[in-house]
């Protein structure tokens, strides 16, 4: 090691100063790479006209489990992070109440990576047109347990007119990972009593994964 790396790695900025330079080797880091700068640049739908930003997707890049909801609202819009809005905080306290915390061993992300005007439902042609990122998150990540929350994760991921009712409380298969299906938070803030329902999505969904 020269006196500059024993330097720079005493100041602990000796691995910063190396990644500089480095060029993405692992295939999978690659295609991180490239994912994270097609969803940026991705003007495939309408809707890219009127982000302020995308909202990619956030956590642990090796969790186990992946939770997937529908749009990001204003506030992740906003922000650039998936659920950080009023439904954000309930889905956190969910998390927090199973022991689990976001980012860690848990990655969110959303079917559309950019907000519908006015927070109205995505259309079938947005899901269409973004879904390859969606697809593309969950081939990187290799979750062993997908949590599809609302409708139209559920249907997107599953491809099915179901309702949420009639997927609930079974294991379904996601390209060979288990998925199981719950109600969107936003929809549990105007449905109280379903909160209920939603914990024993969870709580169903960790026994499928300890099982698994
Ligand atoms: N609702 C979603 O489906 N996703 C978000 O990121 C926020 C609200």
């Amino acid at each position: 090691m020269s006196r500059r790396e024993e330097i720079l790695t005493e100041m602990g900025l000796a691995p910063r100063w190396k990644l500089r330079g480095r060029v993405a080797s692992d295939p999978k880091e690659q295609r991180w790479i490239a994912l994270k700068k097609a969803v940026p640049a991705c003007t495939a739908c309408g809707l890219h006209k009127g982000r302020a930003q995308t909202v990619f997707g956030v956590g642990d890049e090796q969790a186990d489990w992946m939770l997937v909801g529908e749009a990001p609202g204003a506030e992740e819009d906003r922000l650039g992070e998936p659920f950080v809005g009023q439904a954000g905080r309930l889905l956190d306290s969910m998390l927090a109440a199973l022991g689990m915390k976001r980012g860690e061993n848990v990655y969110i992300a959303n079917v559309l990576k950019c907000r519908p005007p006015g927070n109205r439902n995505p259309e079938p042609e947005e899901v269409a047109r973004c879904t390859p990122h969606l697809v593309e998150q969950i081939a990187l990540i290799e979750p062993k347990l997908i949590v599809a929350m609302g409708r139209f994760a559920a249907q997107t991921l599953l491809d099915t007119d179901a309702t949420i009712a009639s997927l609930r409380g079974r294991v379904h298969r996601y390209a060979g990972v288990p998925l199981v299906v719950t109600y969107h938070p936003a929809y549990l803030l105007r449905n109280l009593p379903d909160k209920s329902k939603a914990w024993e999505d969870l709580l169903f969904a960790r026994k499928t994964l300890r099982n698994a």
